[in-house]
């Protein structure tokens, strides 16, 4: 990877703040059509999906998932004892899979010969963008500068109180854990807790579990979740929450209590825009989010942004297209993508086909992801 002087600035076809899904897939697609490019990350190059979001989850559900199949080895005729879930080893089994791809990436970005920039980035100009004083100009800006993780008023996080960033950090597995939000971060967390041994309550204040989906969908997961012992209260919102060293309380506007160990917060994801310059230099937002065209353009010309700033699913699948779209477009060859609204072209459907299908519940929770593996293959079939 070649790391940029950002002492030096430059100029380049093309400057992409945010190196996540949607950033790397843009600028790995635009140095394979030609162009110069420089990727901007302040974190880490992989962004929410690779270090925080899909991956290392997916990690945490594996393991969920055998710890439930040594459960249920007795039904098919396999003598096996669950001894315990060891935490230790099954973090450092997710950090080795995270290692292996965070290093794979690594390597694609440099064999690509993207100027990779470490440092936070701020749009200063239609055409620039600054780090560390230094002024990145590019014929065409992407911004793809991702999400965070929403609390809800009146409940910090620390302590007891967590969003995923932290639950994914978790060195122990608490006895009981609620689970505030039923949307699809909230349910895998609840479901690898649940394999891990812990005593789960989802709370959401909608009437369904995974309400974004179709009803059918939540009435399958529901069901899953309902025989794996997976507790929920829908339709009532939180009234409060509090900590002390003995716990967690979680208050609904019916009065009804509950308690556990830990509260994980899952209540959404806001756009990573703010104080970043976007405003500043004209660019027409909503609550946050970017608002683009169906080019993914926004309403400065030479301005795009991709992935989670953009109002739409928050999925990293999605993220990819977007970027690869954009770099097709700009290089004005025939898109791969023959439509930037991945949720038009049935990938979201295809999620819960496992759980339509009526496959046992721990299964079908990880074939959730499956359409993203696929996807990311495709892409990377594509790519090489
Ligand atoms: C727990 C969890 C599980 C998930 N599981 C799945 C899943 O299974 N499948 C799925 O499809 N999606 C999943 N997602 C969602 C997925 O992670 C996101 O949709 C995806 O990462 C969005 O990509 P992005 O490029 O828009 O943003 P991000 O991946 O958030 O990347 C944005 C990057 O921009 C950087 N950045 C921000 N501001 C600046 C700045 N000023 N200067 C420089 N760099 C900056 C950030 O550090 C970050 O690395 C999950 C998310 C979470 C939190």
């Amino acid at each position: 990877m070649t790391i940029g002087q950002p002492e030096s600035g430059g100029e380049f076809d093309l400057v992409v703040l945010g190196a996540g899904s949607g950033g790397y897939a843009c600028a790995l697609r635009a140095a394979q059509l030609g162009m110069s490019v420089a990727l901007i990350e302040k974190g880490e190059l992989g962004g929410t999906c690779l270090h925080r979001g899909c991956i290392p989850t997916k990690a945490l559900l594996h393991a969920g998932e055998d710890a439930d199949e040594v459960r249920e080895s007795a039904a098919v005729g396999v003598q096996a004892t669950l001894q315990g879930i060891d935490m230790a080893q099954v973090n450092t089994y997710k950090a080795g899979v995270v290692n292996r791809l965070y290093k794979g990436l690594q390597g694609l970005v440099k064999s690509r010969g993207i100027t990779y920039v470490q440092g936070e980035g701020r749009l200063v100009a239609p055409n620039a963008v600054e780090v560390d004083g230094a002024r990145l100009v590019g014929r065409t800006i992407v911004l793809a500068t991702g999400s965070y993780a929403r609390t809800l008023p009146g409940s910090d996080i620390g302590g007891r109180v967590m969003t995923s960033d932290q639950a994914l950090q978790l060195e122990w597995i608490p006895q009981s854990v609620i689970v505030l939000g039923g949307g699809v971060i909230g349910v895998e967390f609840a479901s690898v807790w649940k394999s891990f041994g812990s005593d789960v309550t989802i709370v959401e204040a909608l009437p369904r579990l995974v309400p974004s989906e179709d009803e059918s969908s939540s009435k399958a997961l529901e069901r899953a979740f309902r025989k794996r012992g997976i507790k929920f209260s829908t339709g009532k919102r939180v009234s409060s929450v509090q900590q002390n060293e003995a716990g967690v309380q979680v208050t609904v506007e019916d009065g009804t209590t509950f308690e556990a160990d830990l509260l994980l917060v899952a209540v959404g994801r806001g756009p990573s825009t703010a104080g970043l310059g976007y405003e500043e230099q004209g660019i027409a937002m909503d609550r946050g989010f970017v608002l683009t065209d169906d080019h993914l353009r926004t309403n400065v010309p030479g301005v795009y942004a991709v992935g989670d700033i953009v109002p739409g699913l928050q999925l990293a699948h999605r993220g990819f297209a977007q970027g690869i779209f954009v770099a097709e477009h700009l290089a004005g060859v025939k898109a791969l993508l023959d439509d930037v609204n991945v949720e038009d072209k049935g990938c979201v459907e295809k999620v819960y086909r496992g759980l339509l299908a009526g496959m046992s519940a721990p299964g079908a929770l990880s074939h959730l992801e499956r359409p993203n593996y696929d996807f990311a293959r495709w892409i990377a079939a594509k790519m090489s």
